[in-house]
């Protein structure tokens, strides 16, 4: 299905694709009182346009049929697909989500059917061309575990993962080599077929070519005649300084397969960060805490802070409450884009514990010294 088949049901009720459902009914009721058949008689147009509004109405007024019809024109590419994954039951890893989608505006939504246009001889043509013009492949979403301190410093992952492949046997054609292929006999090698519903001629991808046109008479062993291979893939991800959890890296080109020579779909790697026992991200900067001892933090002293470039020595001044936090600059991630971030320590005082009669002596004089 190409998307200049898919009709433009907004535009035939006079709505933005946004329009909520009352909107929609609104100008459903406007247009429907204009285009009434009682209205109009003996006038054709105003009839077929009742009908068209009906129609869209029917559709744009049925949240999953809207749906259904919004994803078909969106990817009408993942509808081809999706086809094509249920004709031929690719494997689980394949077809996420699309065979599912596919089935559903083809099987269950007979009225959807009547969306797209109707046979006329430039559309025949027009859609002769559709089945074999370039598609591009999928997109293919992934997820990696990596560890803290990488996200925060960069470096190298290694993912492996699982895409179609155009078959290399076949080049990607079905037929085995040197094999004939011929003209689908069912469509004549359009790829399409008509089918009725209702009063109307619908057009559909034929199912006995798959809507390729040709019909293989020797398929290939390699890939059972469907040109393409599910593979394994390995490939090591450059993951940039600074890249948050959830954030997704794009590798070009490294999704599925196109179909008719087009180029393959992009790979997403959504990046799941793991935490660190020491060091916690908040935004841009690092955090972590120090402990130090009653006596540092009544006199000063120095304390030892881990940082992502390493141990540092921090100095306490005189009179540090405990929960004071304490910025240390540019010790925090160090950004691909060249920006640096900082590091906050909290430092927290050791109360002692269990003094002994000595301590417990000393202190009540310090203390009573307070008063
Ligand atoms: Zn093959
Ligand atoms: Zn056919």
């Amino acid at each position: 299905m190409s998307p200049a088949e898919i009709k433009d049901l907004y535009k035939v009720l006079g709505v933005s694709e946004s329009s909520t459902k009352d909107v929609i009914d609104k100008a459903f009721r406007r247009l429907a009182i204009k285009h009434h058949p009682d209205k109009n008689k003996g006038n054709k147009r105003a009839e077929e346009r009742f009908k068209e509004i009906n129609e869209a109405h029917q559709i744009l007024s049925d949240n999953e049929k809207r749906r259904q019809y919004d994803f078909m024109r969106k990817n009408p590419y993942g509808a081809m697909h999706g086809f094509d994954a249920e004709g031929f039951g690719a494997g689980p890893q394949g077809f996420k989500f699309n065979g599912e989608d596919f089935g559903n505006i083809f099987g269950g939504l007979g009225g959807l059917g009547d969306v797209f246009d109707f046979f006329n001889t430039s559309q025949r043509k027009s859609s002769r061309r559709g089945m074999s013009r370039p598609l591009r492949g999928e997109d293919v979403v992934i997820s990696a575990t990596i560890p803290f301190r990488m996200a925060a410093e960069g470096g190298k992952h290694a993912v492996t993962f699982s895409r179609t492949e155009t078959c290399q046997s076949c080049s990607g054609t079905g037929a085995e080599r040197g094999s004939k292929t011929t003209k689908c006999p069912r469509c004549e090698g359009t790829g399409t077929i008509l089918v009725s519903q209702g009063a109307f001629g619908v057009s559909r991808p034929c199912p006995d070519c798959m809507g390729t046109g040709t019909r293989i008479t020797h398929p290939c062993r390699e890939c059972r005649g469907k040109g393409k291979v599910q593979t394994p893939r390995s490939i090591t991800v450059k993951i940039p300084a600074g890249i948050k959890d959830g954030q997704k890296i794009r590798l070009a080109g490294e999704g599925e397969a196109g179909q008719n020579g087009g180029p393959n779909g992009d790979l997403f790697i959504q990046v799941n960060v793991e935490h660190d026992a020491v060091l916690r991200r908040e935004g841009d900067i690092i955090h972590s805490s120090a402990d130090i001892d009653l006596a540092t933090a009544m006199r000063g002293g120095k304390v030892n802070v881990g940082t992502l470039q390493g141990t540092i020595t921090l100095k306490i001044p005189p009179g540090t409450q405990s929960g004071t936090v304490f910025k240390i600059k540019g010790r925090g991630i160090r950004f691909t884009k060249g920006r640096v971030g900082d590091h906050y320590v909290t430092v927290k005082v050791r109360i002692p514990k269990n003094l002994n009669a000595e301590q417990q002596r000393l202190f009540e004089s310090f203390a009573a010294s307070l008063r």
